[in-house]
This record gives C-alpha cells, sequence and structure tokens, in this order.
C-alpha cells in the first residue's frame, strides 16, 4: 500500500470543505439551523429565498459531516423494503414513499440543473448485485414490481450476462436501476454552499450550538461564540448529533461508514470492470457500495467500518480485501485514499422530518442521504413557510427511543455479527 495513503475524502482533493471567514454571531434571527450538511444548507436555501432571516451554525466546516464524505450514490434508497413497509405502514403509504423517492430523485436532477450546480452529476443508473441465487429471484420479482407499479423500467441481468454489467463473476445476476444516479458529494456542498451565500443566509463555521431553549414565543439558542434569539429553530444534526441534543441521540445510531480510493488504474480495465460506469450495490445485509470516480479512473469502494480499534490503515486493507473478493485481480492494488463518515438509522429505517417542543427535526437518512436529507431539508423548510410544498409521506412523529441506549451504540458489534450470520445463511430482506 502506498505509503502517503491520505485519511481525508478522496473528494476533499477537488472540494475541500470551506473554511468560512469568521462572522459575526447576529443576537436576533428568524430561524437559525444547527448542521451544514445537505438537510441544513438545503433548508437554509429555501427559508433565504423566502425572505427569512438564516443563521446556521456547523461545529466543523460546512459539509465536514457526511455531505462530504459519501459515495455520491444518489438512490433515494429506503431499507425497508417494499413488501415489508406496506405490510406495516400500509400498502398506500409505502406506495407514497416510493413515489416520493422518484420525485425526490427527478427533483434534485432539475435541481442541480437549474441552479448550475457543477457536481459531476452522471444519471448512469445503479447495479446491484445478488448475492446468493434466490436473491436474483427476489430481484426478479422486485423488478415485476417496480416496474407495473412504479414505472421504473428495473432490468434483471442473469449471471451468464453479468460481465455486461460488471467484471466480475462474484454474483449471481443483478438487477439495474436505469433511473439512479451518481454525483461529486464534495462538489455538491460546495455548489449548494455557494446557492446558499448568494440567497443571503449566514454560516458560522466552526462554532458548535450548545443548548436550544424553548422561552414560548422565541428560542434562546446557545453557541459557541453567542446567543441568538429565533422564531425558529431547525436541528439537521444527524449521524453527527452530540450531547448537546441528548434527547435525539437516544433515537438515532451512528453507525461508522468507511471507504478507500484506488490509485488509478489503466483506462481499459475500468472499462473492462466497470462497462456501463455505473454506480454498484449489492443484496445482502452488510453490504458494500462502489463505484468509477467521475472522472472514470479510479475505483471507489465502501462498506461498514470493521472496528474502532486498530490502525486505520489495517481497515482499509480489509476493505481492500472485500473488494478484491469482487475483482480478484485487485488484490494487491495500491490505494489513495481512506476515510470514514457516520450514518444515522433510526428504530423504522425511515427518514423523517417532526417537530419537539417546537424545534423541528430532518433526520434518519439511514445511508441514503444524497437525496433524502436534501429533499427532506428543503420539504422541512417549505413547511416553516407554511408552503404547500411541504406535502411528505414520511412520517412526522419522532423516531421512538432506543431501549436502554443513551447515545453510545454499544449493541452495533453484536447486530453487525447478526447481519453477518444472515448473510452467511443467505437470509433476504423482503423488498
Ligand atoms: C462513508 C459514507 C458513505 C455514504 N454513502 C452514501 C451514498 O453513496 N449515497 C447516499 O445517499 N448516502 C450516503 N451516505 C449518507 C449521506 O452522506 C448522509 O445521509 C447525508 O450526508 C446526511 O446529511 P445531513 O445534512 O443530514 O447530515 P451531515 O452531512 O452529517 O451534517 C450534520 C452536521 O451537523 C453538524 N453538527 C452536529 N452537532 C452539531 C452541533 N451541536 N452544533 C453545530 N453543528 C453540529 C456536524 O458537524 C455535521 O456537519 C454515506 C455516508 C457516509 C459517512
Amino acid at each position: 500500500m502506498a505509503d502517503e495513503l491520505k485519511t481525508n475524502p478522496y473528494w476533499w482533493d477537488a472540494a475541500t470543505p470551506r473554511q468560512l471567514p469568521e462572522t459575526e454571531v447576529e443576537p436576533v434571527c428568524d430561524v437559525v439551523i444547527v448542521g451544514a450538511g445537505y438537510a441544513g444548507l438545503s433548508a437554509a436555501l429555501v427559508l433565504a429565498r423566502a425572505g427569512r432571516t438564516v443563521q446556521i451554525f456547523d461545529k466543523q466546516r460546512p459539509g465536514e459531516g457526511a455531505s462530504s464524505r459519501n459515495g455520491g450514490l444518489a438512490s433515494a434508497n429506503i431499507r425497508m423494503g417494499f413488501v415489508e413497509m406496506a405490510k406495516k405502514l400500509g400498502k398506500e403509504t409505502a406506495e407514497r414513499i416510493y413515489n416520493e423517492g422518484k420525485a425526490a430523485r427527478e427533483g434534485l436532477a432539475e435541481f442541480v440543473k437549474t441552479e448550475k450546480i457543477e457536481c459531476d452529476y452522471q444519471p448512469v443508473g445503479r447495479f446491484v448485485g445478488a448475492y446468493r441465487p434466490a436473491h436474483y429471484e427476489a430481484q426478479c420479482r422486485e423488478a415485476d414490481r417496480l416496474n407495473k407499479q412504479f414505472d421504473i423500467n428495473a432490468q434483471v441481468i442473469p449471471r451468464s450476462e453479468q460481465h455486461k454489467e460488471i467484471g466480475s463473476d462474484y454474483y449471481h445476476g443483478g438487477m439495474v436501476r436505469p433511473d439512479l444516479a451518481g454525483l461529486h458529494p464534495g462538489k455538491f456542498v460546495a455548489g449548494l454552499l455557494d446557492t446558499v451565500i448568494q440567497a443571503g443566509a449566514t454560516i458560522h463555521s466552526e462554532t458548535a450550538v450548545t443548548d436550544i431553549k424553548n422561552q414560548g414565543d422565541v428560542f434562546d439558542v446557545e453557541t459557541a461564540r453567542g446567543r441568538v434569539k429565533a422564531k425558529q429553530v431547525i436541528v439537521a444534526t444527524n449521524g453527527y448529533t452530540d450531547e448537546s441534543n441528548r434527547w435525539l441521540q437516544r433515537r438515532l445510531v451512528p453507525a461508522a461508514s468507511r471507504m478507500i480510493a484506488t490509485e488509478p488504474l489503466p483506462p481499459e480495465t475500468m472499462a473492462r470492470l466497470f462497462p456501463n460506469n455505473r454506480m454498484m450495490g449489492e443484496t445482502r445485509k452488510l453490504y458494500h457500495y462502489y463505484r468509477p470516480s467521475p472522472d472514470g479512473t479510479r475505483i471507489l469502494f465502501g462498506g461498514r467500518e470493521r472496528s474502532w480499534s486498530g490502525p486505520k490503515r489495517d481497515h482499509a486493507y480489509h476493505l481492500r480485501d472485500d473488494l478484491a473478493e469482487i475483482f480478484p485481480e485487485l488484490s494487491n492494488v495500491g490505494l489513495s485514499h481512506t476515510w470514514f463518515g457516520f450514518v444515522a438509522f433510526n428504530l423504522d429505517f425511515l427518514p423523517r422530518m417532526f417537530e419537539r417542543n417546537g424545534v423541528h427535526y430532518a433526520t434518519g437518512f439511514c445511508g441514503s442521504g444524497v437525496v433524502w436529507a436534501w429533499w427532506v431539508g428543503s420539504k422541512l423548510a417549505y413547511k416553516l413557510i407554511g408552503d404547500e410544498r411541504a406535502e411528505t409521506a414520511f412520517s412526522s412523529t419522532p423516531p421512538p427511543a432506543i431501549p436502554f441506549y443513551t447515545g453510545t451504540p454499544w449493541f452495533l458489534p453484536a447486530a453487525l455479527m447478526w447481519f453477518e450470520l444472515q448473510d452467511k445463511f443467505g437470509v433476504i430482506s423482503k423488498r
């Protein structure tokens, strides 16, 4: 492995989270937003354009959380499969959520175009490899439903034709979703940030919010650089929620996800491994997500963080081993970058926006926030200004508290082992 393995996201080479000049914290404003990831920024954009005075606070640089660290797969994926969702929430709600995913994907494509955000948006589709033969059969049923019910044009690819989609024999066929896309997450944050600044919102970088008090007709927001009185408050801290909001911490499980970037590979290798330049996924529960870099020169490969101990280089090596299971010829490939970030899960695996004690929340994107965080953030802003575009199929109730959990996910190792076991025995999620 190259000695100079970088531990910042590959994306930061082209778009490092911006260090903004320190500006005075205004003592009074219409809306305070906590967290400047996709959710906080997209909410800020709608509010500032509607004439609200907005101050956004982020304890890191804007976008330095998950929003500039992710794989850039714009999927609006929902963890809970349709069958399970219909059982739990009713068929009508499940259909509304699936249709909202379609609207959100199309909305993001349109947004990037109209706002002229240069973020390497590529509508290349996604191939999901079947980990087991039974998974492929389930994909056939899923594709049938997606096409009949949601007009998606999903295609199943049998194993015998798999090389049209991926230069690997690892999977038992797979499914192509042509409606999904990829983007450069760092550039997307940077472009979103520009629109927010141009719209007139103020962003306070590296300034933590430490407390929010509802005083009846106004909120007192304590920050590391002074107090603000705000009429409304949005919390968009997702996987980076800290002890300043213990109530939310008890409802979200932060899970670390790690990525590696390979050294540049020969163009003919990239063309063979990724013939259609698609985003890639898998059907197993502890799945990997991967893709060619937007310039097509290297592979970006992600999966769960395996442990907290040991040097991060070892974690990168483990992930490279996983990559080599799929592409054995890459067992000794050089790596240029490895990094990780936090995603946030809740008990029902559904994103949501809700209100508690007058404070508004956008959260629970469960590893699929490239589309959802942007979408739900703007929905929430529409709600605050009384705009009918606030309409959403997602729940407006807070996620339930997780029993015996105060914010340190002590149960994660056991949960990961459980998923690993299910993968070993080929358990299928009902989609
Ligand atoms: C490695 C990795 C790969 C991923 N891959 C994908 C993918 O391919 N596709 C996909 O759809 N999703 C993916 N995701 C998930 C996606 O990145 C997130 O769902 C999305 O970015 C969440 O956006 P957000 O605005 O809600 O939160 P974030 O971007 O995490 O922003 C939250 C912000 O809140 C700030 N904050 C927290 N507490 C405070 C406080 N007290 N005061 C001030 N600021 C505070 C943090 O500093 C942070 O910047 C991935 C995530 C990771 C980590």
